[in-house]
Parts: C-alpha cells; sequence; structure tokens
C-alpha cells in the first residue's frame, strides 16, 4: 500500500481507465484520482461511482498538477487532445497511454510533449467487449502483460516508477519496440478481431440461415466471434486506420493461408488439414501453458467481476 503517485490523471474514462482506478484505489497507489471524460454523462458517472475524486469538463484543467496522466481515449482522438494539454502538463510529470497502436500513437502525442515531462508509451494486453466507466474492474490487468514502448531519451527513473504502478495493480510488464508492438498485435489482436467482424457479417447476409437459428446454435464456435465483433466501433475504427500496414501484410498472409486450406478440403486432403489443426492445436496449448488462459470448456471465461471488484 505505497502511493506511487499524488495525483494520477486519468483521461478518457472508459473500460481501461476505469480498471485503472479501481485497482490503484484497492491498491492505495495513487494520493488522488482526477479525471476528464467528453461528455457530461460519462463525468458524472465517473464520480458517482467514485472512480475519481473530481472531473473536469475540460483535459487541460483535468491535468494541471498532476504526476501522471493517461491517455485513456480512442486512438484517433489522442492527437488532439495531446495539443490541448501540452501547455497545462507539470514539470516532472509522466504521461503515458493505452492506445492499441503504438506508432501512430507515438507520431500523434510526442511532437506536444513539452521538455521536462516524460512521455512513455504504453498498452495493457487486457480487455473486455464492454466499455464505458461502469464496464471497469480492478483485477482486469492481475497476470495479463503491459507492454511499454519507451523512446530512445526516456528518463529510467520515470520508466522505472511507472513500470511499479503496473506491477502493483497485477500486470506483468515488457517493453517492445513500437513498430514490432504493432506487427505483434496485428497478429495477436487487431487482424482476429477484424476476422470475427467479417464472419459475424457473414452470418449476417446469409438469408439461407434464419437469425434464430445462427443465435440457437451459436455455441459451436460463432458464439465467440460474436462476443469479439461487439467490441467498441469506434475503437476498432481507429485500430485499423492507424496499424494500416501490419494489419494489410497479416491479411494478405491469411488469405494464401486460408486459399490453401481451401484447395486441401476441395482435394479431399485430409493429411493436410489434420497436421495443420495439430499445429494450431499446439499453440492453444502453449497460451494455457503460459497462464494467459485455462483449459475450462467455454474458452475458461467468465462474466467479468463487477465495477469496483
Ligand atoms: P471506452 O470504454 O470506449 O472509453 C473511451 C473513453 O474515452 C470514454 O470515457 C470517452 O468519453 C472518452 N473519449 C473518447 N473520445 C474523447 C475525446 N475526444 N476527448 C475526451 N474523451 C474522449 O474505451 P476503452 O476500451 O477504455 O479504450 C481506451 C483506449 O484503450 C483506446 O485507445 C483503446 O485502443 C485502448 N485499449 C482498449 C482495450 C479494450 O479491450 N477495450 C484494451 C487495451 C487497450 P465518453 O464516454 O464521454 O464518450
Amino acid at each position: 500500500m505505497t502511493v506511487i503517485y499524488q495525483r494520477v490523471a486519468l483521461i478518457g474514462l472508459g473500460l481501461i481507465a476505469s480498471s485503472m482506478a479501481h485497482a490503484m484505489r484497492a491498491g492505495g497507489l495513487a494520493g488522488e484520482i482526477v479525471g476528464h471524460a467528453k461528455s457530461a454523462e460519462t463525468r458524472a458517472t465517473a464520480l458517482e461511482i467514485g472512480l475519481c475524486d473530481r472531473v473536469y469538463a475540460s483535459a487541460a484543467e483535468a491535468v494541471e498538477g498532476a504526476d501522471l496522466v493517461v491517455l485513456a481515449v480512442p486512438v484517433g482522438a489522442m492527437a488532439a487532445i495531446a495539443a490541448e494539454i501540452s501547455p497545462h502538463l507539470a514539470e516532472g510529470a509522466t504521461v503515458t497511454d493505452v492506445g492499441s497502436v503504438k506508432q501512430a500513437v507515438i507520431a500523434a502525442v510526442q511532437p506536444h510533449i513539452p521538455a521536462g515531462v516524460q512521455f512513455i508509451p504504453g498498452h495493457p494486453m487486457a480487455g473486455t467487449e464492454f466499455s464505458g466507466p461502469r464496464s471497469g474492474f480492478g483485477t482486469l490487468f492481475v497476470n495479463r502483460w503491459w507492454l511499454l514502448t519507451p523512446l530512445p531519451d526516456t528518463d529510467p527513473a520515470a520508466l522505472e516508477r511507472l513500470r511499479s504502478l503496473l506491477i502493483a495493480m497485477g500486470a506483468k510488464v515488457n517493453e517492445m519496440d513500437p513498430a514490432h508492438h504493432d506487427q505483434v498485435l496485428a497478429v495477436v489482436s487487431h487482424t482476429p478481431h477484424l476476422i470475427a467482424y467479417t464472419m459475424v457479417g457473414v452470418a449476417d447476409h446469409l438469408a439461407q440461415v434464419s437469425n434464430s437459428e445462427v443465435i440457437e446454435y451459436s455455441a459451436s464456435g460463432f458464439r465467440d466471434f460474436t462476443r469479439i465483433a461487439a467490441s467498441d466501433p469506434t475503437m476498432w475504427r481507429d485500430v485499423f486506420l492507424t496499424n494500416k500496414d501490419a494489419v494489410l501484410d497479416i491479411l494478405g498472409r491469411f488469405a494464401e493461408e486460408l486459399f490453401v486450406l481451401q484447395r486441401a478440403i476441395r482435394m479431399g486432403d485430409g493429411e493436410h488439414l489434420f497436421d495443420y489443426f495439430t499445429r494450431t492445436r499446439a499453440i492453444r496449448r502453449g497460451i494455457i501453458e503460459a497462464g494467459q488462459d485455462t483449459s475450462a470448456p467455454d474458452f475458461g471465461r467468465v462474466a467479468p467481476p463487477k465495477a469496483g471488484v
């Protein structure tokens, strides 16, 4: 129970920021937590459920006097927020972000960071398909990776302090080059989301399968696509627009593999299909062994705990 930052300013009060607020409160990690979100409704909710001690109608006001500023808005909103807060950042403060893409966020934010302020980009690899201030829960980051992509001139002491906060919230921290981060995420998160959106779109368009059948029999695999395809449209639009090159690269590879499997099915090449599925099964085992999921049925998922947990 050590206070790591005296005043944390959360800019954006959705799933990630609210989960951080719960985790910081549970661990006594922040002296006070202030916040800003675009709508008055979200700001009122943040006060009502105790995410923030104070909320501000402008991001500029919210960051005054904060020793940690967390940019937790959609990636496409980062540049305008960074420009707005720039003259108001306190000397010695650290600014971090939680955006799902790193090169585009660095390009959007770094030019606005004044001398004497550290910008340490980050990305918690944890989430759900829910959004908004009520969707957060304090255990979201437990045993999940939080990737940091420090810049060449990042101050080691500031990096260590941020790292200690993330670890105290339960996360495992690793550092990565921003370009490499974007490539890895295109494989493990961004392209799978696009495929899920597509599969749900295909089912929607299939006139011969009635909607009720799609819903009734969804447990056979489709349900897992629908969960992912329910993710926030604004966030995911921004991810694809800003991690364009890496996603297009992986999509090209995906299409090639798909055609090979399509040909194996057409040619009745069962050996190819069996070998392929045996390799993919081993990847699933690796994920379970790494503690990133459980082997329980239903993909080991349980409903997220109520906000505040
Ligand atoms: P979210 O639940 O949809 O919340 C977004 C928050 O940002 C809302 O409070 C929204 O305010 C606010 N906002 C949006 N545009 C704004 C603007 N122009 N100025 C001020 N506030 C603005 O989002 P989230 O899931 O927490 O995602 C936040 C960031 O985390 C994104 O960059 C995303 O890429 C990243 N991330 C998300 C996940 C995930 O699974 N969800 C995982 C890892 C990283 P209003 O409510 O008033 O509209």
